[in-house]
Formats: C-alpha cells, structure tokens, sequence
C-alpha cells in the first residue's frame, strides 16, 4: 500500500509524462503523501490523482504537484509563498527543495492538520498562517516565487506586488470548471505572462472560516 514499490510506480508514471527534474521526482518519491490524507484513503495515496481532504477541498494530483514544483524551482528561489495549504502537501514538497516556505490557508481546522504533519515530519521551514491568500501574506512580502493552488479568474493585484524582482508567480487562471496553469513573470521590463497546461483546481475564495 504504502510500500517503495507503489512509490516507484508513481515517480515513474511522473517522468512519462513529463516531469524531468530528478530533486523534483526524488523528493516526491521520499515525501509520505499517505500521511496528508485520511486513513481510509491512505491506500490511494500514491495514485496519481486528487483526494478529497474534507470541507469541501482536496489534495492535488500528484502530476500537477511535480509540474508547478519544477516551474517554481526553475526560478531558483530561496523564500516560497504558497496560497492554498490543503492537506500541507504541496508546502512539504517545496520545503524539501527552498529554503523557506510560508503557506496559507483560510479554512482553520486545516492550517492545524498540516501544522501537525509538517511537525511530525521535521519540516522546521515551513510557516503556515491561517489567513486569506487573496492578500498574498504581506508581513514577510516579498517572495521569490508564488504558488496559489485555487483557482482564479483574475490574478489578485497583492499577490503581483509581492513578488520579488525576478520572481515568479505560478497560478491556474480561468472559470470554475477549467483553468490554464500560468506562470507569471516579474522583470524589469514589467509582467510576463507565459499560459501552459489546463488544470483543474478548487476556486480561490476571499475570507476565512
Ligand atoms: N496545496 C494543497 C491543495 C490545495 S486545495 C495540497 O497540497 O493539499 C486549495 C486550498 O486552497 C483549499 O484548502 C482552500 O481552502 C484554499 N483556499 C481557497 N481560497 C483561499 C484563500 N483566499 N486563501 C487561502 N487559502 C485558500
């Protein structure tokens, strides 16, 4: 269920399709994605596919976890934010590659779980807040990177602001039942913006609960 094998499936199932960045394949092949869902669904944790993680969210696809991991380490960033927390998952993942993560969630009970996993996990550089990601997390503004996993049909102006020269802004961009990953650009010039895959994602809300 949880064996290397099962592992190993996954990671290669990744390099098919396209995920060519060995840090990116072997911290997924490490990171124990069954602790970040519920027990009962434990046993498809290295499916690759999204779970649902309760209220209403789910854990991303694997896939997707890799490919915008290697668009947002492509950048060489040191300080990561995160919009979208969920099950922690995504965080891990980028905190065993980058120096400093900070992620945040609006839903409350899940900034917890993933606090405990990130805990249990020795994963000291991750800061998780319990706040609306639609303000980006402006105290320890700017970030090298940005990656908003919920989906939005216009960028939030803060989270651009908030991005450090150079740095990189990844976010699927669209309507509620599909949206294109887009890797958004700060240089001198101004803003890039480059559209890549479709992708399906929870909608990126304004609050918090
Ligand atoms: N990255 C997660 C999966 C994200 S699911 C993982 O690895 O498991 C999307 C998450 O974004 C949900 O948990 C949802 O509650 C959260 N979210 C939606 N709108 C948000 C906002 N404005 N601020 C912070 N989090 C938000």
């Amino acid at each position: 269920m949880t064996s290397q094998r099962t592992r190993d499936r996954l990671v290669m199932r990744l390099r098919e399709g396209g995920i060519r960045s060995d840090a990116v394949l072997d911290v997924i092949r490490k990171t124990p994605r069954h602790l970040f869902v519920d027990e009962a669904l434990a046993s498809r944790a290295y499916e690759d596919t999204a779970l649902p993680i309760g209220y209403n969210q789910t854990i991303s696809q694997p896939f997707v976890v890799a490919a915008m991991t290697e668009l947002v380490i492509a950048g060489r960033p040191e300080r990561v934010l995160e919009v979208g927390t969920g099950s922690g998952y995504q965080a891990a993942v980028l905190a065993q590659l980058v120096s400093k993560v900070y992620t945040v969630e609006r839903i409350e009970p899940l900034v917890k779980l993933a606090r405990q996993r990130f805990r249990q996990l020795g994963l000291r550089n991750i800061r998780a807040a319990h706040s609306d990601g639609t303000a980006g997390l402006p105290d320890f503004a700017p970030y090298d990177a940005i990656i908003v996993t919920a989906a939005t049909e216009a960028i939030p102006e803060a989270l651009l602001d908030q991005l450090a020269p150079d740095g990189r802004l990844v976010i699927p961009v669209g309507e509620r039942e599909g949206q294109t990953l887009t890797l958004v650009t700060r240089t001198e010039a101004g803003i890039e913006r480059a559209t890549l895959d479709p992708v399906v994602f929870v909608p990126l809300l304004s609050g918090i609960s």
